[in-house]
């Protein structure tokens, strides 16, 4: 990891947990964290629970004063309107929320979003002072057809068409194949997808971007092989799926500095 990076771990919930649950959940990874003596500001903490937990999350983490970022897992590429069951950027941002996923394959998979959606979605993201984690990766298809860096790479420089230099993003490097596979990537090959992806924001946006932009693995992490993806100079944190959703497992990938040597 990078010398002025801080590294992010990023749990997707996906579509789980109400929000009741949610904030047992978000209190007892905090309590976690906290009788672990974990340092809160040497690796940053953000969860991505469900629309409909944000306002109690986000409520819950303010008056207990918790250290935690907390995202959404979608907007829409519009602002408001006619968009049946979207949620806007603009809505996010009134509630504090600091961060949005966009493209998860599942959305990708399921809601045809291309990479034109991404994009735009992108745009609106920071737009509304949202920091995008714009996810990337290749099918097991796409592995075999073209190796594991050309589909990736070709999503993330179509995201980052019109994108600011100076504009906070996060990249989350996530191969189909390994996401809730329990598969992972070796590190040396995350590793290497994770650099060309730094590649693609550098000549997009400059140095200072690509210094600056944390770049994610994701794709069946778990406590026990966290560490090994957190050697890799380009690998800056981890989006967590599965794992995020049990306080000692999440717990105790947020503390891989712990058992980085292991
Ligand atoms: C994900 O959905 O972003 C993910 C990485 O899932 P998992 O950790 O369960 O593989």
């Amino acid at each position: 990891m990078g010398m002025t990076r801080t590294p992010l771990i990023a749990g997707n919930w996906k579509m789980n947990l109400d929000h009741l649950q949610a904030v047992a959940l978000v209190q007892k990874l905090h309590w976690s964290l906290k009788d672990a003596s974990h340092e809160f500001d040497d690796v940053d903490v953000t969860v991505f629970p469900p629309f409909t937990d944000l306002r109690s999350v986000q409520t819950l983490i303010d008056a207990d004063k918790i250290p935690f970022g907390i995202g959404a897992q979608d907007l829409s590429e519009h602002d408001s309107g006619a968009y049946t069951g979207e949620i806007s950027g603009e809505f996010l941002a009134k509630l504090n929320i600091g961060s949005v996923i966009i493209g998860h394959s599942e959305r990708r998979e399921y809601h045809a979003e291309d990479d034109r959606v991404v994009a735009a979605k992108t745009q609106a993201a920071l737009k509304h002072g949202l920091v995008p984690v714009i996810c990337v990766g290749e099918t097991s298809e796409d592995l075999e057809k073209f190796g594991a860096s050309a589909v990736p790479v070709g999503q993330l420089e179509t995201a980052l068409e019109n994108v600011n230099a100076d504009a906070e993003i996060v990249v989350a490097y996530e191969p189909v194949w390994a996401i809730g596979s329990g598969q992972a990537a070796t590190p040396e090959q995350a590793q290497d997808v994770c650099q060309k992806l730094r590649d693609v924001i550098r000549a997009k946006l400059g140095n200072a971007a690509a210094d600056a932009t944390r770049v994610l693995y994701g794709g069946s992490v778990k406590s026990s092989n966290i560490a090994s993806f957190m050697r890799e100079p380009d690998i800056d944190g981890a989006l967590v799926g599965g794992g995020s959703l049990k306080v000692d497992e999440f717990s105790a990938i947020v503390r891989f500095g712990k058992h980085v040597g292991v």
